[in-house]
């Protein structure tokens, strides 16, 4: 059996969906097929939207909720016409029914706890399953709707939950052997072991989907979505960029985990682990090859493999002479940090020791400042350390690639271009496993900095 997965973008609409449905038809004449989908386009942004306008006692989230109402009400009337159709939107109305109460709940707490959030989270994947399961069985291609939450068991980290994978494995093989027909299942939505619908973070769908392959041994694991595959840099910004036909799972990983978010940086794991050939593939143009991701390392002659960047990051740039040759600072920063619960993104320490510079995500500026005043209170009130700057609007940019290893001039190459084009580099980080250098720069130098490292790095080459 092989595992397709398709994400919000490739469910836009209902023919956007029919589309889907061709592609899953056309897979079923070589071998039977699952399928793992996200929440319909858009729908897990204004989830989130709705939650906290509720959480604000705004009742704004209602249109929200109306707007979601009509959109699959439509959806399913244009693919699936006649009672059956209106049988199905019943059940959808239903389900917006349950939501609306939960939101209504939240409204009078004015508070959305991040458990909450990811129930209300998982109506979008459920509503989009259960269309698409009626949909390919009115087709004449019986498929069952499988809420992932009876098969993917986590830890309550909510909103990045943890996964048990010997549990996952066992229950999902085990559900799917039961299925009748095309299993149908909920993307990015899971369970804890006592029954909280929990969440595997934003794009995870794409790990789902790797998890259910692993469980069952598929021939292989698809993740389809918009673009041609896994490419050198988001085509967002960067018009040359290009498909990159095979790339490792490391480098993957790192692409992904600096901002590339074609793919979840997780997803890589289970499959390539057991060996089961892991694509990404285009529903827009379906005959084209794709990137394949693989477990061996992957030649070619490219000084880099590609780039990626994240938005919406900060930095705290802690500075002074008494910090000079302490041991322990900066654990104790890291500590404070981690004990704070704020996940820090990049580090990068002048040899001197005369700073510590640390990159952050924007929402988290204000509780990581308030930490390190308290933990550096003493070195602070005595100047031992003179400056403490906070600094938002940034965005991290980050060079990866294996060919890096052991090849001077690459930071030559790009600082020089960098320079020349006169992009401002505020700090710069390279990650121990010498496959990436990163740097950070002013949010608004976006789409020109990865426009000048493309060119510097590819362009040239060509
Ligand atoms: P889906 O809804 O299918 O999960 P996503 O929107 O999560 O799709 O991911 C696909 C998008 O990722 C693309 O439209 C593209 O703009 C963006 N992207 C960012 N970096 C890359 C990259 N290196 N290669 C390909 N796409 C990328
Ligand atoms: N619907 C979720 C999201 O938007 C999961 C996914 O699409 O993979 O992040
Ligand atoms: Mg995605």
């Amino acid at each position: 059996m092989k595992v397709m997965k398709f994400g919000g973008s490739s469910l836009a609409d209902s023919n956007r969906i029919r589309g889907v449905a061709a592609i899953v038809r056309d897979a079923m004449q070589d071998e039977p097929v699952a399928i793992v989908l996200s929440a319909m386009k858009g729908v897990t942004d204004s989830l989130i939207s709705a939650a906290r306008s509720a959480e604000l006692g705004d009742a704004g989230y209602r249109e929200a909720l109306e707007e979601l109402r009509r959109r699959h009400r439509e959806t399913i009337a244009d693919l699936i016409p006649g009672a059956a159709g209106t049988a199905v939107i019943t059940g959808a109305m239903d389900l917006i029914d349950e939501l609306a109460d939960l939101l209504h709940g939240v409204e009078l707490i004015r508070e959305c706890s991040d458990r909450t959030m990811d129930l209300v989270l998982s109506f979008g994947e459920r509503l989009n399953c259960h269309t698409v399961a009626a949909f390919l069985s009115h087709e004449g291609e019986p498929a069952e709707f499988v809420d992932a939450r009876e098969i993917i068991v986590t830890d309550t980290t909510h909103g990045s939950a943890v996964v048990d994978y010997a549990e996952t494995y066992q229950r999902t093989a085990a559900r799917l052997h039961r299925c009748a027909g095309v299993p149908v299942i909920t993307g990015f939505i899971a369970s804890s072991e006592d029954g909280f619908t929990t969440t595997l973070g934003r794009n995870g769908s794409d790990y789902t989907a790797s998890l259910v392959g692993a469980a069952i041994s598929a021939t292989s694991v698809e993740i389809w979505t918009d673009v041609d595959g896994v490419m050198s840099a988001d085509p967002r910004f960067v018009e040359q960029a290009f498909v990159i036909p095979e790339i490792s799972l490391q480098e993957a990983m790192e692409l992904s985990y600096f901002g590339a978010e074609v793919i979840h940086p997780y997803t890589m794991l289970p499959a390539v682990e057991r060996d089961i050939p892991l694509w990404i593939k285009n529903t827009l143009n379906p005959t084209v090859r794709g990137t394949r991701i693989s477990g061996h390392p992957v030649h070619h002659d490219r000084p880099i493999t590609g780039l990626a960047s994240i938005g919406n990051v900060a930095l705290i740039n802690v500075e002074g002479g008494g910090m000079l040759g302490i041991p322990g600072m900066a654990s104790r920063v890291f500590g404070a940090l981690a004990k704070a619960g704020v996940n820090i993104i990049m580090i990068s320490q002048a040899s001197s020791e005369h700073s510590i510079c640390i990159c952050i995500r924007e929402s988290e500026l204000e509780r990581a400042s308030h930490v390190l005043r308290e933990e550096l209170r003493e070195e602070l009130d005595q100047r031992r350390i003179d400056q403490f700057e906070e600094q938002p609007g940034l965005e991290i940019v980050a060079v990866i690639g294996a060919n890096m290893r052991g090849r001077p001039g690459i930071s030559g190459r790009l600082f020089s271009a960098l320079g020349s084009h006169e992009v401002n580099v505020l700090a710069i980080a390279q990650g121990s496993s010498e496959m990436n250098i990163s740097f950070v720069i002013d949010r608004n130098d976006r789409k020109r900095t990865l426009n000048v490292v493309h060119d510097a790095f590819f362009v040239e080459d060509l």
